[in-house]
């Protein structure tokens, strides 16, 4: 029955080339032609009539310039690209003159690659391509690359692949064309095998000698049909003789159109197995990386430095941020405080006197105010000297400062009241001036020359914050030292402490009055820590603003990079793509193969960065620079990278994806 319908028939084919501006060219001049299933055609013709163009043509690899090509009844005129994609990959299985082998892959996965695109489970795949390969007589050959292969090797390396999902007819075009004599009698031989199996072959050749070999010699001449022998009227078909066992799918072209039209509707939108075309893809796209591992490397330092700059600064950004808010815990959340608007407490009209301050105490929410004179002197004992801040203070200070004595007690009103020259040292001090004692305890430092007695030691606030050391200071009394020390009795500055923090502003506001109405004028400034935090919330929203720009610059860089070498591989790999393609993949899975490519090279260009960031942050925190990573920083640098990568492969992969299969193939 199926032989009323002949398995590939072309009415009036013709093909141009060219237009536009080139000359145009007719290369196939009205060709008709049948061919049943199971038929061995040899097609000849003199170098130039149009025999790879009829190939390319039967194979669906192009479309005809006009006229019909029915394939089992079916007219592929109407077949979009999926479903040709189809077509090639189930019913056909090309072998070239030129083998056109994946130079990068082993001759397993180059048999392997037509069953990927058709969903072939791993192992199936696996066993399928070594069995065909072992049959070839390639058993020992199965991890060598085309390049370690002797033409006949490679050239059934082809064959296999040709065969690997059922090859139910066969394209050859000169497949030994450039092989010597014995090897291309050995191809033959193969190919005679297969007719006798039943599979369909179109052999395409200029040498009679060869053709002879086929059970139907059509001539062609000029791209026209000269001479067809038609000899025999349709081959046995008899399948089950088969070397290789035919798919389903190609099983299904020996039934009716309607048959093979519902194959192809669920073929061609069948997707492959997902993890297992993914882990395909990574693993060329890896052996690509890793062939040309000195650009690979260039490329991704874009991506390296972009995602590691990130990180690194991010950290640091967090760690000056912990430095600031750190100092705010040392303003205190319930302080408020007053200083003279002047640059120093001396200065004529700036100055807050000790009434003031008293007259702030008064203020209802206010629990204290300390006045505090502040200025740098040589702190001396036995031979050692030690510049250092002299505070003076209040017995309000460890309160209002929240600063606590670690050894020893603070002087009390008595002291104050007494101008006791009494002194309690910061660890900084302590260190300088009794590097080997424990406990300092009653000796006697000289401040400014003055006999002090030692009575405590304040706790340590903590080293590393930058610009100042906090331990480097005294503190004693605020009367002894207006009297002995600074000779003045105005304050540098006040801290006013709050009964309850949340009336900040209103109690602000009631300090703001009071020193209206006792000066006049504003000669003092009021802040607290909230209008600092403020202030540097500023600094630290346009320090990241500028991070976010460099972030943004050096993924943009290295995006770029990798949109460079992609368009690259693309170019370099276009035969492989035309390869593919003629195995039967479709454009998404080319455009799925490169965008896995792209995403390869930022991951690992992600990686590489996220270590080098850490490496970076690990080294400057030995430095001493505080340092704070950030998990969401650390992602976020990663993840961006990997979205640069998804933006910047598109166009290539695109590209890639786009390429017709013929000039892709012919191409160098
Ligand atoms: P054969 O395989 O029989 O040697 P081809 O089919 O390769 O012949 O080419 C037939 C003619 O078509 C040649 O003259 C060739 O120059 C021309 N031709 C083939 N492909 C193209 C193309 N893509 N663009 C323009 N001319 C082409
Ligand atoms: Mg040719």
């Amino acid at each position: 029955m199926s032989e009323a319908i002949p398995l590939i028939e072309l009415r009036a084919i013709r093909k141009c080339y060219g237009g536009g501006d080139t000359p145009e060219v007719e290369v196939l001049r009205g060709i008709s032609l049948s061919i049943h299933a199971g038929e061995f055609v040899a097609i000849v013709g003199a170098s130039g009539s149009g025999k790879s163009t009829l190939m390319n043509l039967l194979g669906c690899l192009d479309r005809p310039t006009s006229g019909e090509y029915l394939f089992a009844g079916l007219d592929v005129a109407g077949l979009g690209a999926d479903a040709l994609a189809w077509l090639r990959r189930e019913a056909f299985g090309f072998v070239f003159q030129g083998y056109h082998l994946i130079p990068t892959e082993s001759a397993r996965e180059n048999v392997e690659m037509p069953a990927i695109y058709a969903g072939l489970p791993d192992a199936e795949r696996a066993a399928r391509a070594i069995s065909l390969l072992q049959r070839l007589g390639l058993g020992d050959r199965l991890d060598h690359r085309p390049s370690q292969l002797s033409g006949g090797q490679q050239q059934r390396v082809s064959i296999a692949r040709a065969l690997m999902n059922g090859g139910r007819i066969i394209l050859a075009d000169e497949p030994t064309g450039a092989l010597d004599s014995r090897s291309g009698e050995e191809v033959m031989a193969l190919l005679n095998a297969l007719a006798d199996a039943g599979h369909t072959i179109l052999l395409i050749t200029h040498d009679r000698e060869v053709a002879a070999q086929a059970r139907r010699i059509i001539e062609v001449r000029d791209g026209q049909v000269v001479a067809d022998s038609q000899a025999a009227a349709s081959g046995e078909t008899s399948v089950s003789a088969s070397i290789v066992n035919a798919t389903p799918a190609a099983a299904s072209l020996l039934g009716s159109p309607q048959q093979l039209v519902a194959a192809m509707q669920q073929g061609s939108s069948a997707r492959p197995v997902f993890w297992s075309d993914l882990r395909e893809a990574c693993r060329a796209a890896w052996r690509v990386m890793t062939i040309n591992r000195f650009r690979t490397a260039l490329t991704l330092l874009g991506i390296v430095i972009g995602v590691a700059a990130v990180i690194v600064m991010l950290a640091v950004g967090n760690g000056a941020k912990r430095n600031i808010l750190s100092q705010i815990s040392m303003f205190g959340s319930k302080n408020l405080y007053l200083e003279p608007q002047g640059e120093s407490a001396l200065q004529n009209g700036g100055r807050i006197s000790l009434d003031d301050v008293a007259a702030v105490r008064e203020i209802p929410n206010v629990l204290a105010a300390m006045p505090y004179l502040e200025g740098f002197y040589t702190a001396r004992y036995d031979n050692r000297d030690f510049r250092t801040e002299i505070g003076g203070v209040t017995v309000e200070f460890p309160l209002t400062i929240n600063w606590n004595v670690a050894r020893g007690s603070f002087f009390n009103t008595t002291d104050e009241n007494s101008m006791a020259k009494v002194v309690l040292l910061g660890t900084s001090v302590k260190k300088a001036l009794f590097p080997d004692e424990v406990d300092p305890l009653g000796k006697y430092v000289l401040l400014n020359n003055i006999p002090f007695q030692v009575i405590g030691l304040l706790a340590e606030k903590g080293a590393g914050r930058g610009q100042q050391d906090e331990d480097n200071r005294v503190v004693i009394p605020y009367s002894t030292a207006s009297s002995q020390i600074f000779g003045s009795p105005y304050p540098n500055w006040v801290a006013i402490t709050l009964d309850d923090p949340a009336l900040m502003h209103e109690t602000e506001q009631a300090v703001d009055q009071l020193m209206m109405a006792r000066h006049h004028i504003k000669d003092y400034r009021l802040f607290n820590a909230a209008s600092f935090i403020k202030g540097q919330a500023k600094a630290s929203d346009t320090m990241s603003l500028l991070l976010g720009l460099i972030a943004v610059v050096s993924l943009l860089v290295g995006g770029i990079g990798i949109m460079n070498i992609m368009l690259m591989t693309v170019r370099e790999r276009t035969r492989e793509i035309g390869i593919r393609m003629a195995t039967g993949a479709r454009q998404r899975d080319i455009m799925r193969q490169f965008l896995t490519e792209a995403m390869l090279v930022s991951l690992v260009g992600g990686a590489v960065g996220v270590v080098l960031g850490l490496l970076i942050g690990g080294v400057l925190v030995v430095a001493g620079v505080p340092i704070i990573f950030s998990i969401s920083a650390i992602l976020g640098a990663f993840g961006s990278a990997m979205l640069a990568g998804l933006i910047f492969g598109y166009t290539p992969a695109k590209k890639a994806a786009q390429l017709d299969p013929v000039v892709a193939l012919a191409s160098e």
